[in-house]
């Protein structure tokens, strides 16, 4: 028999070894493992990128559609994050973030400060590693300001149906896409659930005086299914949060850095929240990184005596990577150098020409797209909802892939969230790919 670990080279090309490899060892996040571990899926292993493109084991190439899962801005392999990091490299990779403290880390604080400052009252910056915990402390610093500031009975949080904000538990209480959230409900809290502003506005007072926080991805739910907020939205959540005297989250771990058109979603509205929780496109996708911003008033409030025990108690063994601020300074640099934002303009224009085309076809329900986001709901025969189950959406991912894109579903709707460098011609095409994989149904 042959060791599963160590399959005979001769027998195995490097990419069969790998995939069954992977099938005996690795378990891959929100996906169906069964089905991933049939020996007719054959997953690719991606060996290489450039710009907007990757390449599999076998040299194929493919438009990065989702960037990455949400996370790439400039492009893979962008030549100033990899100097940034192979120059970080020499000097620091990693260093303790409780108890010392590294340049890299200091400047991006004060860098995404400077940014945000002074439209904004937000000007300390807490790290993390992911999305998920960029969410976690906020809600935990949330807590602890009322805490600390006689309002212990505010305790309580308010989200949006149909929300996502990360997979650890207190990220995953506030989300709102049952399927993926309700069974850990034993692990979670609940909170205030609200479909929009309607149901915000007619809470009765109890609750409202109870609440902590509210929290929101600004201009688009993402992960809940490319769902836009109508404009004016935010506008009308900090008035509502002013008054009542709620915390305001927003959760721009998506629309953070570019996604929408501007550097931040709220921005568009000129509103800012008192904490705003960043990830996904920090360091320009290159590596995990996280940070959550807040208001002198809320840090003020944690400051005392050591046995006073205000401190803020949370932390993880990443905070403040160099590599990973590094990474991320050399982001916001090439925004600068590059002029991502206006260059990205009339590349939205062309998007939402070329989904008016898509949302032509018999399969296209609706598609909805806010700056470089993009959903295409797919439709029955008769533009009735698919039923979910035939996993139409998946089935139409995998038919583009030979056309050269590769991007991801959320159940019915197919997203196309390109890295913001991807040229007007690489669009059309992964556009076009995506209408074959269309028509393929
Ligand atoms: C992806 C995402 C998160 C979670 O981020 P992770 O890095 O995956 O933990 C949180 N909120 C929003 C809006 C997201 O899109």
């Amino acid at each position: 028999m042959t060791d599963p670990w160590n399959p005979p080279t001769e027998q195995h090309s490097a990419t069969a070894r790998l995939v069954a490899l992977d099938k005996l060892c690795v378990w891959h996040p929100f996906t169906q493992m069964k089905a991933w571990c049939a020996a007719d899926h054959e997953p690719l292993v991606l060996v290489d990128a450039e710009g907007a493109v990757v390449w599999d084991s076998d040299g194929r190439s493919y438009l990065d559609g989702n960037s990455s899962i949400w996370t790439n801005i400039h492009g893979h392999r962008h030549p100033g994050i990899a100097a940034a990091l192979r120059s970080q490299l020499e000097r620091i990779e990693h260093a303790s973030f409780l108890g010392t403290t590294n340049a890299p880390a200091i400047e991006l604080a004060s860098r995404l400060v400077a940014r945000v400052a002074p439209a904004s009252n937000l000007r300390k910056v807490f790290f993390t590693d992911n999305g998920s915990t960029a969410v976690e402390v906020a809600l935990k610093m949330a807590l602890q300001y009322w805490q600390l500031t006689g309002r212990a009975d505010r305790c309580h949080f308010a989200a949006f149906d149909h929300a996502y904000h990360g997979d650890t538990s207190g990220a995953a209480s506030l989300g709102g896409v049952g399927s993926f959230f309700d069974r850990f409900a034993p692990i979670q809290f609940q909170p205030t659930r609200v479909a929009g502003l309607a149901d915000l506005f007619a809470l009765p007072d109890e609750e409202t005086s109870r609440l902590a926080a509210l929290i929101i991805e600004p201009l688009v739910q993402g992960a809940g299914g490319i769902r836009l907020w109508p404009p004016g939205l935010l506008r009308d959540l900090r008035a509502w949060c002013n008054r009542t005297g709620t915390l305001l989250i927003f959760d721009e771990v998506l629309t953070g850095f570019g996604r929408t058109g501007t550097l931040f979603a709220c921005e568009q509205e000129g509103v800012w929240p008192d904490f705003l929780c960043l990830a996904k496109g920090l360091t320009g996708g290159a590596l995990p990184l996280a940070a959550t911003l807040t208001s002198q008033t809320i840090f003020d409030a944690f400051l005392g005596e050591f046995e006073e025990l205000k401190t803020l108690f949370y932390g993880h063994s990443y905070c403040g990577n160099p590599l990973a601020c590094a990474a991320a300074l050399a982001s916001l640099d090439a925004f600068e150098t590059e002029s991502t934002l206006e260059a990205l303009q009339p590349k939205i224009r062309l998007l939402s020409s070329l989904l008016e085309e898509l949302k032509a076809l018999p399969q296209v329900r609706e598609t909805r797209q806010c700056g470089f986001i993009a959903g295409i709901e797919l439709a029955g025969a008769s533009g009735e909802p698919l039923d979910w189950r035939l996993q139409t959406g998946a089935r139409v991912c995998m038919a583009a892939r030979p056309h050269g894109l590769l991007t991801r579903s959320i159940l019915d709707t197919v997203t196309l969230i390109p890295p913001l460098c991807i040229t007007e011609e690489q669009l059309r095409t992964a556009v076009h790919a995506l209408r074959l994989g269309l028509e393929s149904l």
